[in-house]
């Protein structure tokens, strides 16, 4: 289990590269639907391996717990590209495809103020599911926006957009999250939640 971390690790660059060379450079790339497929599912194995990572070290968690995080992670990951049928007000792929405004859930200083206040909440008043939640949503944000930044750069509002992310800078930042984060967990995570078990039908 000693190289859990370091091998997930290698996962994630290797499903970001590889993802990414399917997605735009593979023969079918040209098909609006088939990129927005595998686009999206790039973004979910991303997440997916990013709390499978994460939830590594975490000990206080029984199975069917750890899964279910996983499965909302890996989810939402995807999920985060349906904001694009808001800010188009349609669900035509057309007017989909060539809009280029964002949507909210693509704000990373909106995100990062709703998870941090979260955090803040579940911490002082023991919320754990809650608080394991939040670091879903945490860790599904951060690599969706940090993939889809080597295209079109981070969204600071009320700073506006960053320049792209480059190849390298993306990657490294998709695979070090996770461990960052993670290691955040270990130390900020209440002494209470610390070898005790949690079900999924505790009380938030
Ligand atoms: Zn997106």
């Amino acid at each position: 289990m000693k190289m859990l971390k370091p091998f997930l690790t290698l996962n994630i660059c290797l499903a970001a590269l590889l993802g990414d060379y399917i997605v735009f450079n593979s023969s079918y790339s040209k098909s609006q639907i088939f990129r927005a497929f595998t686009d999206s599912a790039v973004h979910a194995t991303l997440g997916c391996l990013s709390s499978i990572l994460f939830l590594s070290q975490e000990l206080s968690f029984n199975n069917t717990t750890c899964l279910f995080n996983i499965c909302f992670c890996t989810m939402l990951s995807s999920l985060i590209d349906i904001d694009h049928i808001f800010a188009t007000r349609s669900i035509y792929w057309k007017d989909i495809t060539n809009n280029r405004t964002r949507g909210i859930l693509h704000c990373t200083t909106f995100l990062f103020t709703i998870t941090s206040l979260l955090l803040i909440y579940s911490y002082i008043y023991k919320k754990i599911n809650i608080y394991m939640l939040t670091w879903m949503i945490i860790l599904a944000y951060t690599s969706h926006h940090v993939r889809d930044a080597n295209r079109r750069g981070l969204w600071m509002y009320p700073y506006g957009h960053t320049p792209p992310l480059s190849k390298y800078v993306y990657i490294f930042l998709v695979a070090s999250l996770p461990n960052i984060f993670s290691v955040i967990n270990v130390y900020i995570k209440p002494e209470l939640y610390k070898h005790t078990m949690i079900n999924t039908n505790m009380i938030v």
